[in-house]
């Protein structure tokens, strides 16, 4: 049974575990597939990203795994790759993950997922405590670096609901949401469902919600399982229920990269 994972962070950006450590513990917990995906280098924000000229080092870190581990286990590189920034390397990479982590505000970007009392601070601050409104912009913000950039892959859609301050079943934020999601499925059918903040008990399902998944669905998204793990325990977390709710919203397969290219996998819940 294939099992893969292609969002995991090292100390290279802000996981607390070495590249061969997750190795490791990626075979033990029987994925066939390991994508690491550090975060790239964002000049306005560096609490957490990879430097930039630390590149060359990462990718010959998952070259020397790759051949060192080669038949136990495939290592690929890839890059949480945040909107708005450049990356003159792209094509050194196998995959990337395109992200939003920031909202664009009159002072400059504010983050969305660091810390609650920031996200709360920019929504009262420049959206006048309206978290819908906040969650549109972000999302207006995805879309336009999604179409700028074309990453592989759809990386943690609505990370704006993270803190609990949008109401998601509102009619605005949906449509927010959902416009901005189909438009990015035009661009990429690959769709992450990202099971980080359910590990690190911040939400109770992966991201993306349901009313998404099954839009998603009927416009041909193709899912890619990914636990964010920022320590090796994480990785693989909660990909069963990850499955059971994509099959539950209908889907029969996911995808993931096996021998070089992405391919599609069978659901089975195991
Ligand atoms: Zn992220
Ligand atoms: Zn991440």
């Amino acid at each position: 049974m294939w099992h893969g994972d292609f969002h995991t962070h090292t100390t290279f950006s802000d996981g607390i575990s070495s590249m061969e450590r997750m190795v490791h513990a990626a075979i033990s917990a029987g994925l066939s597939s390991v994508g690491f995906t550090d975060h790239s280098y964002t000049p306005f924000d560096t609490r957490y990203c990879m430097p930039e000229d630390r590149i060359p080092e990462y990718l010959a870190e998952i070259r020397r795994l790759r051949d060192a581990y080669r038949g136990r286990i495939e290592i690929y590189a890839g890059l949480e790759w945040d909107g708005g920034t450049d990356l003159p390397q792209r094509d050194s990479f196998d995959y990337l993950i395109g992200d939003c982590h920031y909202v664009p505000t009159p002072a400059g970007p504010r983050s969305v997922d660091h810390e609650k009392q920031e996200q709360k601070d920019a929504i009262d601050r420049f959206f006048g405590g309206d978290a819908v409104a906040y969650s549109a912009a972000y999302y207006d913000g995805y879309l336009a670096k999604t179409r700028l950039h074309r990453p592989d892959v759809l990386g943690h859609f609505d990370l704006p609901v993270k803190f609990g301050f949008v109401d998601e079943d509102s009619p605005k934020y949906r449509k927010a949401a959902l416009t901005a999601l189909l438009a990015c499925l035009e661009i990429t059918p690959f769709l992450e469902i990202n099971t980080g903040a359910v590990a690190r008990g911040l939400r109770d399902r992966p991201y993306p919600a349901d009313f998404l998944l099954k839009e998603a669905l009927a416009h041909g998204a193709r899912p890619v399982l990914c636990s964010d793990a920022h320590r090796p325990e994480h990785l693989g977390f909660g990909f069963r229920e990850a499955e059971q709710r994509l099959a539950s919203v209908g889907f029969h397969t996911l995808w993931g990269l096996c021998a070089g290219r992405w391919q599609e996998f069978p659901i089975t819940g195991k």
